[in-house]
């Protein structure tokens, strides 16, 4: 055995509520599992400011608050919690060899991943300044907050097109941004926005800048500057809300040409199950789901991982 080489029973990868939660069954079922938080310690929960739809939170929480709570519960049953990213991984044999940018070499029974997805952004810096004030990639989990109000959201796909009619049961009025004069979305979800009377689109435009005030206690988002891409000619949107759903990319680099993957990138798992297309890998969270993309949901499917996995080192 190589020098710095551990051994577990259950590496779990990546610590969103999918990972928190596999890990919160493991150790419970003694796996004694250790996991690697990944880049983003906590996952994409910690750029949102409340949550108001995890159950058991009556007055809601904070995005990095329910995170602490799930790491610390998951640490209460002794899951081995380690900062750092896993760089590589070798799948083709059991036990499967997993490599740390701390050095370590980790060698483990199972493997449950849950590296989840990446919200993709505009990248202009006025969307990362006001990310969490206002500036969302998810409309289901932060739509409420602009009950009675004037939104924005970007994009002209599927998510975009559901985000939007999901977001004018809510808000007062919609602006739906996209960048042609067609939207990209199926017919379906096409006819909904375009027949939802408080939906507006604005065909042709691309955003430039979000505008807010960033006096006093809290910043807040006021508009969206948009640009014509024809003829250049620039309008403010005033709104209180931009959201952004121009895609996500799943985290999973390290397994590709290893795990069954489907055009985007998404983990393909077996109908009901965590499982992948390699015996003793599990995969949960939105590294697996690009529909409903939901804490609650994701770590539904940890904790299924997490009991698939158990059941497998015992058959
Ligand atoms: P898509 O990649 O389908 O759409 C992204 C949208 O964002 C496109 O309209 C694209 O414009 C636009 N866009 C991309 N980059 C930029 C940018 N930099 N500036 C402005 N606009 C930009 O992503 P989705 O998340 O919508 O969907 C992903 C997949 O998931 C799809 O296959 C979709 O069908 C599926 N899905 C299915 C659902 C369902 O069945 N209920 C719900 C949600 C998603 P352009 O069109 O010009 O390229």
């Amino acid at each position: 055995m190589i020098e710095n080489t551990e051994k577990t029973k259950c590496l779990i990868i990546g610590s969103g509520p999918a990972g928190y939660t596999a890990a919160i069954y493991a150790a419970r079922a003694d796996l004694s599992p250790m996991m690697y938080q990944g880049l983003q310690p906590g996952g994409q929960l910690t750029t949102t400011t409340e949550v108001d739809n995890f159950p058991g939170y009556p007055e809601g929480t904070g995005g990095p608050e329910m995170m602490e709570d799930l790491k610390k519960q998951a640490e209460r049953f002794d899951t081995d919690v380690r900062w750092g990213l896993i760089t590589e991984i070798d799948l083709s044999k059991r036990p499967f060899i997993a490599k740390a940018d701390d050095g370590k070499v980790i060698e483990a029974d199972t493997v449950i991943i849950a590296t989840g997805a990446t919200a993709k952004w505009l990248g202009i810096e006025s969307e990362s300044e006001y990310n969490g004030y206002g500036v969302s990639a998810c409309a289901t989990c932060d739509g409420f907050f602009y009950k009675g109000k004037d939104v924005a959201i970007v994009g002209g796909g599927d998510t975009a097109a559901e985000e939007a009619t999901y977001l004018a049961k809510l808000c007062n009025k919609v602006y739906m941004i996209h960048r042609r004069d067609e939207l990209r979305a199926s017919k379906a979800m096409q006819n909904k926005v375009l027949n939802t009377a408080n939906i507006e689109m604005v065909w042709n435009h691309v955003p430039q800048e979000v505008v807010g005030e960033k006096e006093g206690f809290g910043k807040k988002v006021t508009g969206v500057v948009v640009q014509d891409v024809k003829s250049g000619e620039q309008k403010t949107l005033n709104v209180d809300g931009f959201f952004v759903a121009i895609g996500h990319k799943p985290n999973t680099d390290i397994f590709s040409g290893q795990l069954e993957m489907d055009e985007m990138g998404y983990l393909v798992t077996k109908a009901d199950s965590t499982k992948t297309s390699v015996e003793g890998v599990f995969a949960a969270g939105d590294v697996q789901d690009h529909v409903f993309r939901q804490a609650v949901t994701a770590a539904g499917s940890g904790c299924m991982a997490a009991i698939e996995a158990e059941r497998w080192l015992s058959s």
